[in-house]
């Protein structure tokens, strides 16, 4: 696929396309949904650019580094090269811990919004989808569509899959 494309997907890291370990800092502790990939290489085969977004507030409460967060991702990028997918196109990482005031941390929109700018997105054609209400409202809040996938009971106002492939297969 081509890397014009004005279309995304945001994602959530944790409970989203991995399991919500709480607080992983290992690559080892890095564990897929049995529809992850699947349903990534649907979205890409639909035309889609994939970025993750996510809060590692473990950060910014002194739990691990920004490094160890860092080591995480390369091996996740490592993982969907070898599912013969195309990279992310984008990690925005926010490391604060929820106190430290910043504009970041789902769910403001900023790393949404960053990503929308440098890669020229259409807003019409972007998703940001986790398993939290907050993710959700971080797409809305960015001026993009937003759901909720796999958390039914956090889902509240928003649109609800029960799976990331059952997202990508309504696309
Ligand atoms: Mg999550
Ligand atoms: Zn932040």
């Amino acid at each position: 696929m081509t890397n014009k494309t004005p279309k995304a997907i945001f994602l959530d890291r944790d409970g989203t396309l991995i399991r919500d370990k709480n607080y992983l800092s290992q690559p080892k502790d890095i564990e897929y949904f049995p529809d992850t990939f699947e349903a990534l290489q649907l979205m890409q085969t639909k035309g889609y650019q994939l970025y993750v977004i996510t809060n590692q507030s473990g950060v910014g409460r002194g739990f691990f580094t920004l490094q160890d967060v860092t080591a995480v991702h390369r091996a996740m990028e490592q993982d969907l090269v070898q599912a013969k997918l195309s990279p992310y196109a984008g990690w925005g990482v926010c490391p604060h811990a929820p106190d430290q005031g910043c504009q970041c941390r789902k769910p403001f929109p900023k790393l949404i919004l960053d990503f929308i700018q440098r890669d020229q997105l259409d807003p019409a054609q972007c998703w940001m989808l986790g398993d939290k209400g907050i993710d959700a409202e971080c797409g809305i809040n960015a001026g993009i569509r937003g759901g909720v996938v796999r958390e039914k009971n956090n889902a509240g106002p928003y649109d609800y899959y029960d799976t990331l492939l059952a997202f990508a297969q309504q696309l």
